[in-house]
């Protein structure tokens, strides 16, 4: 892949973008995931592109519109199918920024292998967020906390029923005006742990960013939300004792005596970008950082001695949120005063700061 030739950008403007008076409503009240910009990125990938050896090319900028896809296309049969989620910020003086575009990148090839499918080059990938995120700058919402979600995704479009990687696969990235997650800063949520399902298991897919582990968790996010909650957390899948993840958010456990622990990465875990990020600024604060298995067991005799005072959801959308009420078949705990707590509001004014412009950015995290 290193020695493919370097893909050129085509750049086709919509020849009808959407009146401006229509985007102007849009970007006033974006919500999430409900409103999309004008463009796209499209590249396709060919196994008999390159003489043969397979690859990437056709890539354009073009009108965002629906897609042709035969029934065969095997990404409707078996699901090959990965995607990135991310953030273009406005800084203070107007520019727009991306925050660690690179380890987005970086993963999506990881999904891509873990997949069967052909990476996609990390600056190739870049490259097409930059792209479509200069041409829909125009799109930026209008609103306190609002950013332009970038969703670059790919999917096998060979017409075949085999099952067998595909010879054939498209690589798009689209665009969507977002509000802020929460209206209001970062009210504590209440997590539901899951006791009939779980997310991963061991040699699965956990640590790719693949759609099927999101249809996977359909059934036990809506239980939590059945059962008043806003998140469903998981459990391992092996033992059904050690903590997880969320449906969305990585978590982190804060302790009275300044140290911090997070389950470790071990293949059933989505490695997040937030999570990664906080690990270097809680260790720049001077707090303790373990990555290490905890139980739920431990979570809930923790916080009702007091010894843990925090614990932190984390990802792109939301950034950094306190779980405030935690419940589960064998009854409810609340973590600290069941508001957010003083690392969690500290370490969000931080990374928030960054991303916007307003704190230096000393790691070389935004571009
Ligand atoms: N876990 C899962 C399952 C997720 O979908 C996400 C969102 N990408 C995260 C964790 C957080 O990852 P990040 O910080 O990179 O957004």
């Amino acid at each position: 892949m290193a020695n493919a030739p370097a893909l050129t950008f085509e750049q086709i403007p919509h020849p009808a973008p959407v009146p401006g008076a229509t985007r102007a409503q849009a970007i006033a009240d974006p919500g999430f995931g409900t409103v999309f910009t004008d463009h796209m990125i499209s590249i396709d990938w060919d196994e008999g592109h390159n003489g043969g050896k397979g690859g990437w090319h056709s890539a354009k900028l073009c009108a965002r519109e629906p897609i042709m896809l035969d029934p065969a296309a095997s990404v409707l049969h078996y699901a090959q199918e990965i995607f990135e989620g991310m953030k273009a910020y406005r800084r203070e003086d107007g520019t727009m920024a991306l925050f660690r575009p690179d380890q987005n990148a970086r993963r999506f090839n990881d999904s891509a292998r873990r997949l069967a499918m052909p990476e996609l080059p990390e600056d190739a990938f870049i490259e097409a967020v930059e792209t479509v995120v200069k041409a829909d700058r125009d799109w930026f919402p209008d609103v306190e906390g609002g950013s332009l979600y970038i969703r670059p995704f790919m999917f096998a479009n060979e017409h075949f029923l085999g099952v067998r990687p595909a010879k054939k696969y498209k690589f798009l990235t689209i665009l969507s005006p977002a509000g802020n997650y929460f209206k209001s800063g970062a009210p504590a949520v209440s997590i539901w742990v899951s006791s009939d399902y779980s997310r991963a298991a061991p040699g699965g897919t956990g640590a790719a960013k693949c759609g099927g582990n999101y249809a996977a968790s359909l059934v036990p996010q809506a239980e939590a939300i059945a059962k008043g909650h806003d998140q469903v957390v998981f459990l391992d899948a092996v033992e059904r004792k050690w903590i997880e993840e969320l449906g969305g958010m990585n978590l982190f456990f804060v302790f009275d005596d300044g140290s911090i622990v997070t389950p470790p990465l071990g293949g059933t875990i989505l490695p997040g970008i937030t999570r990664d990020s906080l690990l270097t600024l809680a260790r720049e604060e001077g707090l303790t950082v373990r990555e290490e298995r905890y139980s739920l067991d431990q979570w809930r005799e923790d916080a009702t001695s007091g010894r843990l005072v925090e614990t932190m959801a984390c990802g792109t959308a939301a950034v950094v949120t306190p779980v405030g009420r935690v419940a589960s078949r064998d009854g409810e705990f609340t973590i600290g005063t069941g508001g957010p707590g003083q690392l969690t509001s500290k370490l969000r004014a931080k990374l928030v700061g960054i991303q916007r412009g307003e704190v230096e950015d000393t790691h070389g995290w935004v571009r």
